[in-house]
Parts: structure tokens; C-alpha cells; sequence
């Protein structure tokens, strides 16, 4: 769990949270971006692609990845939508 922690720090510090969503509901509207980041760039889009049409960088969207792998093997999810989960 420590390196989760590790790596959602990483994200606060690339996008500062904003919110609340717009379509769930939760406190921090930044997962809707990390699911197009994280979905799109496994595309054949891939990162760079992505990086491109979200008008993101290629760093910042190696560290949602790095998150999201991270939260599969915990078996949770990246905080910020509701219902909360963390
Ligand atoms: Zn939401």
C-alpha cells in the first residue's frame, strides 16, 4: 500500500485536485481524466498518441498508468469518485 500511496503522491503533484465531478458526484473530478488517460493510451493511440489528444504530457500519463497497475494488484480503486472507496 506504501507504494500506492508513493504514486498517487506523484499524480498531486502533477494536477493539483478539482471537483467536485460533474458526473458522479465525488470530491475530486481528476479520474475522469486518469480513466481517458489510462484507457486511451492502452489504445493503439498508445502514450504518445494520447499525449497528444488530451493535450497532456507522456509523463504525467506513465504515472496514471503506474497508479492504475498499482490499484489492480491492491484490488482498489484511485480515489476521488463516488461512491469513495478510500
Ligand atoms: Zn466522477
Amino acid at each position: 500500500m506504501k507504494r500506492f500511496a508513493v504514486l498517487l503522491s506523484r499524480l498531486e503533484r502533477l494536477r493539483p485536485p478539482y471537483g467536485p465531478c460533474g458526473i458522479c458526484g465525488g470530491p475530486d473530478a481528476r479520474h475522469r481524466m486518469w480513466d481517458a488517460m489510462e484507457g486511451q493510451s492502452r489504445t493503439s493511440d498508445g502514450i504518445t498518441g494520447t499525449a497528444i489528444d488530451l493535450c497532456v504530457t507522456k509523463s504525467e500519463i506513465r504515472a496514471v498508468r503506474a497508479a492504475y497497475d498499482e490499484a489492480r494488484r491492491l484490488h482498489v480503486r484511485l480515489p476521488g469518485r463516488y461512491p469513495l472507496q478510500t
